[in-house]
């Protein structure tokens, strides 16, 4: 599941609210050589990597997307989405338009949701109240711009007014894109090979 939406749009709060909620959601912490912001956590909420290390990872291949924001490199490591989706969890990214578009390019089955504060003023709110300077949000407010240019292209949008909702939204999305049929197929054939299994028997 990648979620996308302009900075201040609500990713990081709906992603840990959607890993309280349901431990089948595991977030897939991605690199960024960007310097640790005070409280962050190295393996925790980024892997902090230097722009050598970063390079390597891309040549190497070991990268499903990456992006260049606000002057940083940032990328989705394959192995950890790979990891949570063999141990039969839904792997969570928060990750850029950019990165959105070309995750669902190179793995179809991933679902997109865009998240869009109700109005601009309450987008400006929470920039200002996450205590982001006032060049900060302009930036991030022209940035804004060009994404939500992109929204049409992503598989769901997400109102986030009220948090509680919002993440009960993307958790219903979640929850519905598991039962589709074409997800579940081995379980169809497994139906159908204890029917044959059985034949003459019953
Ligand atoms: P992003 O990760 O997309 O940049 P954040 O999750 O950091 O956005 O949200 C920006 C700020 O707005 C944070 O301070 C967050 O707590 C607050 N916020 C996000 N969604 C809501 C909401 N529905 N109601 C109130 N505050 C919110
Ligand atoms: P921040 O530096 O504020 O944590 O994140 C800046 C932007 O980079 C956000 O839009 C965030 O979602 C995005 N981002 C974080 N990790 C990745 C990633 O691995 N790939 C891409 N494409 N964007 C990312």
């Amino acid at each position: 599941m990648v979620i996308s939406a302009p900075s201040g749009g609500g990713k990081t709060v709906v992603r840990s609210e959607l890993l309280k909620l349901d431990r089948r959601f595991v977030f897939s912490v991605t690199c960024t050589t960007r310097p640790r912001r005070p409280g962050e956590v190295d393996g925790k909420d980024y892997y902090f990597v230097t722009v050598e290390k970063f390079g390597k990872l891309r040549k190497e291949g070991k990268l499903l997307e990456w992006a260049k924001v606000h002057g940083n490199y940032y990328g989705t490591p394959a192995k950890s989405v790979a990891d949570a989706l063999k141990a039969g969890r839904i792997p969570v990214m928060t990750i850029d338009v950019k990165g959105a578009r070309s995750v669902k390019k190179v793995f179809p089955a991933a679902v997109t949701v865009f998240l869009l504060p109700p109005d601009l003023k309450t987008l400006v709110q929470r920039l200002r109240g996450r205590g982001e300077a006032p060049e900060n949000v302009a930036v991030r407010l022209e940035t804004a711009r060009a994404e939500i240019k992109m929204a049409a292209w992503f598989d769901y949008l997400v109102i986030n007014d009220r948090l509680k909702e919002a993440v009960l939204e993307v958790a219903a999305i979640a929850d519905l894109e598991t039962r589709r049929t074409g997800r579940n197929l081995d379980k169809v054939k497994d139906f159908g090979s204890q029917l044959n299994g059985a034949k003459g028997r019953l």
